[in-house]
């Protein structure tokens, strides 16, 4: 009997600029193959003025789907056929996905977010301050207001962005949300539920790099998270363990919204443990 042979494999990819740095290829490769699909992950350096190009490449060359990155998550929109619910409300894209022949954007972010909470507390109800009003920031802003948070503090260094994602959250989703701009040291509010770092404070090769945050007015009733991967350990994450914090590490929001990826592309729901392992070690 002669054996099936198939020498074509499924394609994914990320395109950003820069991107040689991005670690996402690791744990979803690991996941490929833990999974025995016979699918790739490939890392492709993409400029802003070649993001038409590339879109277009991948849809002829039959890609299942991509992630996008720094700076492609709002220009890419112009070259999708359609938006998911969370996407078009933060006019953000970090993944693409072939659904009928059509390209449609995703954001799994704060979803990936919103999973790695879960696993500590349920957002519903809950009082949350955020730092940052970036695109991670408004990706975990969105999710969060979406997965029932009561109030959201949105806590930023300049204050037109800041003042625009609390408007966002407060006039288009059910959450209430208000604006402190960060000029001093801040001062933890009595009943804060969720603590999140979303700048990039911290991010490699910052290490040193601290939140201008008392801790002293940090308490072991709140979770804290930090959606800096590289390193994971930062300041933040270690003084909130000091604190007796319950902690969530960028590597959780990494894997979970990696997670969501492979699920829209495959329909396979991969195993996490497997892709933060693949991470660990890269990191190590
Ligand atoms: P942006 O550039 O869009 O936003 C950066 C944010 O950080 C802004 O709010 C900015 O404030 C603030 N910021 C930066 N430096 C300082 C500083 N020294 N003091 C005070 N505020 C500062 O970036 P993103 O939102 O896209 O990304 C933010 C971080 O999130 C990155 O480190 C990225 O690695 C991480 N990330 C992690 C993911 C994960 O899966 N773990 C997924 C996506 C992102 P201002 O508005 O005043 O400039």
């Amino acid at each position: 009997m002669t054996k099936e042979l198939n020498f074509k494999q499924e394609l994914t990819a990320a395109f950003g600029q820069p991107i040689s740095e991005n670690p996402t290829q690791v744990m979803v490769e690991a996941a490929y193959r833990h999974h025995n699909l016979d699918w790739r992950y490939l890392t492709i350096e993409v400029g802003p003025n070649d993001l038409e190009d590339a879109v277009r490449g991948a849809k002829v060359m039959g890609f299942q789907g991509f992630n996008c990155t720094i700076p492609h998550k709002v220009k890419v929109i112009d070259y999708l056929d359609g938006l998911g619910e969370s996407a078009s409300l933060m006019g953000a894209v970090n993944c693409v996905v072939r659904k009928d022949g059509q390209w449609i954007g995703e954001n799994t972010d704060g979803k990936g977010f919103v999973s790695s909470l879960r696993e500590l507390t349920d957002p519903s109800g809950k009082k949350v301050v955020i730092f940052g009003a970036g695109g991670a920031a408004r990706a975990i802003g969105v999710e969060v207001a979406l997965a029932g948070a009561s109030a959201i503090t949105i806590v930023n260094r300049s204050s037109g962005r800041g003042e625009e994602l609390s408007s966002l959250l407060d006039e288009k989703l059910p959450a209430e949300a208000n604006f402190i701009p960060w000029e001093k040291t801040f001062v933890i509010p009595d009943g804060t539920d969720v603590l999140i770092n979303a700048t990039s404070i911290g991010l490699f090769p910052d290490l040193d790099a601290r939140l201008d945050l008392d801790i002293e007015s940090l308490t072991s009733e709140t979770v804290v998270a930090d959606v800096i991967p590289n390193p994971p350990e930062t300041n933040l994450v270690r003084d909130a363990k000091g604190k007796g914090c319950k902690v969530i590490d960028g590597l959780g929001m990494l894997v979970n919204q990696g997670v969501i990826g492979i699920r829209h592309w495959t329909g396979i729901d991969p195993d996490p443990v497997v892709m933060r392992a693949a991470l660990e070690e890269v990191f190590d």
